[in-house]
């Protein structure tokens, strides 16, 4: 309905009395009550409908989860961590902002410095149990390293339900095939700045 529609629509301003009726307690009266309520024209109304979508053939479900719907590429799924295009490092720098900013408190990360002075994430998982999926992390992530994917089938029996490191990282094979998806999940660069990444993967 559109909002002309909705204003334009007729509306009465009597009042619309309520037939109440006294709640019968004789037997007899209550199985009238019975019959009353029970064969009205909405049940025909509910029934053709039925009917209706059977004569046609018409389909409204789909048979998960041998059929998935298509999720939108912003949807905020199970983390990934992106990789380097140009050298298939990680790019997670261990800044440990994603860790500060997370407002369910549970990404845990660990770090050393390695030898070439730089930092290294030596440990870092997400409780999966505890997350929101808000996407703090992933907006506040300086080197657009984490991202949301489109992963949502992650029930577990656990309560506690950690996602690590290696399990979000971009496989090598995928890296080799050229076949990281850079453009898809909450926190990803935006299409246009694809030349910027690839010619300058530390500048962005
Ligand atoms: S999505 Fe939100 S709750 Fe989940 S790890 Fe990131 S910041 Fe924490
Ligand atoms: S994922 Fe991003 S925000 Fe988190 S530690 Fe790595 S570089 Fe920093």
């Amino acid at each position: 309905m559109k909002n002309e529609q909705f204003n334009d629509r007729e509306i009465s301003n009597e009042y619309f009395m309520v037939d109440i009726d006294d709640y019968p307690t004789e037997p007899w009266d209550k199985f009238k009550r019975v019959l009353k309520r029970t064969f009205r024209l909405e049940l025909f109304v509910g029934l053709g409908v039925v009917m209706r979508e059977l004569i046609w053939f018409k389909k409204h479900t789909i048979s998960y989860p041998e059929e998935k719907m298509p999720i939108g590429p912003r949807y905020r799924a199970v983390h990934e961590m992106k990789r380097l295009w140009e050298s298939d490092a990680e790019r997670c720098i261990g800044c440990g902002l994603c860790e500060k900013i997370c407002i369910s408190n549970c990404i845990k990360m660990d770090t050393k410095i390695d030898k070439n002075s730089r930092k290294e994430v030596t440990d870092y998982t997400i409780n999966l149990g505890r997350c929101i999926f808000c996407g703090y992390c992933a907006e506040v992530c300086p080197e657009l390293a984490i991202t949301h994917g489109g992963r949502y089938e992650n029930a577990s029996d656990q309560r506690e339900h950690y996602v690590d490191f290696a399990d979000m990282l971009t496989p090598l094979d995928v890296m080799k095939a050229g076949t990281q998806v850079e453009f898809e999940g909450f926190g990803a660069i935006t299409p246009h700045e694809d030349e910027r990444v690839v010619k300058t993967p530390l500048a962005y």
